[in-house]
């Protein structure tokens, strides 16, 4: 005959409840040496379990998310960059810009950490379970180019539009012709005051015109996206060229 304690791991794993069946004897035991109460040894048993489904729950929004790569404030020397606000960069962790539909554009050379601020934020908000999608400019452009030719060009801007936080990197760093800058309208008009986007860019704003190859819709474009928005300008090193500074301050 089956013990009851054999009975309850069949019961769990009827439920699907393996965290709770891998920390079962420990907690059985924490739960006997301290004389914990049945309510209290439940919570610490289904903690286990909802843990990891957090955690799961996390890894799969920033996987979704489409990250270059997993990089986070605490891996950013803000100390290297002066002219950053490390509170400002901070505060926009919380999340609040998203609440209130606020854009962010980092503007600055390259190597500066506008890709690195702009992941680490995406993924304080992935982890924040917020629908979150990094994606190049040049790459978005192409995808809407694509849908458009398979008439499917609604869709495609309904599917960028939905994420609650949209990344955008590196406007500037290829032109773009006037056809595929209307395409990138029609999702910044989209998303304008409904959703929040973050942008970073090499290029200054009064050479939008050249890079969308179109001042009037670069215009249009700037207006919607600056018309709520914070502008983090960094005016500093590339951070790729770092030990090559050092040496060279070395050698001095
Ligand atoms: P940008 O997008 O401005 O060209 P990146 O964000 O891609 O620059 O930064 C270039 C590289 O240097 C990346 O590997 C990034 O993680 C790193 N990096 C840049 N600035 C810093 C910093 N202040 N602290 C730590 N790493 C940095
Ligand atoms: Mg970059």
């Amino acid at each position: 005959m089956n013990s009851s304690y054999q009975q309850l791991i069949q019961n769990l794993e009827y439920l699907k409840l393996k965290q709770m069946i891998c920390h079962l004897n420990e907690t059985i035991d924490f739960s006997t040496k301290n004389q914990l109460s049945f309510v209290d040894t439940l919570v610490k048993l289904t903690n286990y379990e909802i843990d990891m489904r957090e955690r799961n729950m996390i890894n799969s929004m920033v996987k979704v998310g489409a990250f270059p790569h997993l990089k986070e404030l605490k891996d950013f020397d803000f100390d290297f960059q002066p002219s950053i606000n490390k509170q400002q960069i901070l505060d926009f962790t919380t999340l609040r810009f998203i609440e209130e539909n606020e854009n962010i554009v980092f503007l600055g050379p390259s190597g500066v950490g506008k890709t690195h601020l702009a992941t680490a934020i995406g993924i304080a908000a992935a982890k924040k379970r917020t629908s979150t999608y990094f994606i190049k400019c040049h790459e978005l452009i192409l995808q809407l180019k694509k849908a458009k030719m398979e008439n499917r060009l609604d869709n495609r801007l309904k599917h960028y539009g939905k994420y609650k936080l949209l990344i955008i990197d590196e406007i500037g760093y290829l032109p773009i012709d006037r056809e595929d800058a209307k395409l990138f309208f029609q999702l910044i008009d989209l998303r304008y005051e409904k959703k929040s986007t973050i942008f970073t860019t090499n290029a200054n704003f009064k050479d939008w015109g050249e890079v969308f190859q179109d001042s009037k819709l670069a215009n249009a474009i700037l207006d919607r996206i600056l018309h709520h928005a914070a502008v983090i300008n960094i005016v500093g090193d590339s951070y790729r060229i770092k030990n090559h500074l050092e040496r060279e301050k070395e050698n001095e």
